[in-house]
């Protein structure tokens, strides 16, 4: 029985609720810009909140421009880890610029009759509820993949199988993939399948000072992910662009290894299948908003997350520039993707972070 002490989900869960109004208020659009979503997975949650009767929570992905399946598409991911709240609130942030843009814009229009770009804001809707890392089953959806690194991964942070009362647990051994994990596999492999090039940046917060961008692989730090000269060509464009940002690009493998990437699974299935995906990872540096107000360390939520209310508006802003010049890149992709034959990138990639490999 719900009283009024029971918190309801859209206390527990308002980014679930700012979802739903952008994507009704998509509904109602009257922009020329075509759009539907998808449900990916019902996420079960009933031992979570036996008093709100709350069976499931959704898993949706908004889709935006052309449904050509050929042509390159930008993919923005949140909420994978539900105490990395700020994740999530960037991209709603960013989507609300979008819809608002699609009733006035029309250099937008034509962007999107060339590109398609889906919207997945919230991957693990029950963890964010209940203010957990891993999923509502313990599971950290980032070491659940099912591949193992041959190298030495960090300890416990690494992903392990001991118990899933230690954060980063991978799962048991005989397990299935979990469902959210399993559904953004089969989803972005199905999406990608025909495309020359995807993109995706997939927003975290929790690593150091500095806002960085990771790339693959996590599990390796002697194989070079194929596409490395691409992404120093995409970074090189991007730094030229805007000179006055001070993102860090680095492959994750630098600073530690883990097992179970998900996103390292994602790329591997992809190669495998002949498709391209580049995945990029947004590790919004916290450290430095704790540095400025060191009493949010108190909360589990401020470790990850900027509280004041100025701190949070300045992070919304902040990669909006990021954002959208991932969103031409993908409509201009021939001007940096695809220099196999040209090995000057890929060099370059290899003597700024392979050094010890060559
Ligand atoms: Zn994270």
């Amino acid at each position: 029985m719900l009283n009024a002490k029971t918190p309801s989900i859209s206390t527990l869960l308002p980014e679930l609720i700012q979802l739903e109004t952008l994507i009704e208020r998509l509904s109602q659009h009257k922009s020329p810009v075509p759009f539907h979503f998808d449900i990916l997975a019902h996420i079960p949650c009933n031992n979570h909140f036996p008093q709100n009767h709350q069976n499931s929570l959704p898993l949706y992905a908004i889709h935006l421009g052309t449904p050509d399946p050929k042509a390159p598409l930008m993919l923005f991911v949140g909420g994978v880890h539900g105490l990395e709240r700020i994740g999530t609130q960037v991209l709603l942030s960013y989507l609300h610029t979008i819809i608002e843009r699609m009733t006035w814009d029309t250099t937008l229009h034509h962007l999107l009759e060339r590109i398609q770009i889906v919207f997945i804001p919230l991957v693990n809707p029950v963890g964010m509820a209940k203010n957990y890392r891993s999923n509502g089953n313990h599971i950290d959806l980032m070491r659940n993949a099912p591949l193992n690194s041959q190298e030495k991964t960090a300890f416990l942070i690494g992903g392990h199988r001991l118990s899933p009362r230690i954060p980063w647990f991978r799962g048991h051994n005989s397990q299935q993939m979990e469902l959210e994990a399993d559904a953004l596999t089969r989803f972005v492999t199905d999406l990608t399948t025909s495309r020359t090039v995807t993109l995706s940046l997939d927003c975290h917060s929790g690593f150091g000072l500095k806002d960085r961008i990771w790339f693959p692989y996590a599990h390796s730090a002697k194989q070079a992910f194929p596409y490395i000269g691409d992404v120093f060509h995409l970074r090189h464009t991007f730094m030229r662009t805007y000179p006055n940002q001070n993102y860090i690009f680095e492959p994750q493998a630098l600073h530690y290894l883990c097992h179970g990437d998900l996103w390292d699974h994602i790329t591997l299935q992809c190669l495998r299948q002949q498709q391209v995906i580049l995945p990029l990872t947004l590790e919004m540096g916290s450290w430095r908003w704790i540095k400025k107000n060191p009493l949010q360390i108190r909360q589990a939520l401020g470790i990850f997350n900027p509280m004041k209310p100025q701190r949070i508006q300045r992070v919304l802003q902040k990669h909006i520039v990021l954002m959208d010049f991932m969103i031409n890149a993908t409509a201009n992709y021939p001007s940096w993707f695809n220099h196999a034959d040209n090995p000057y990138y890929k060099q370059q990639a290899l003597s700024r972070w392979y050094k010890k490999q060559q």
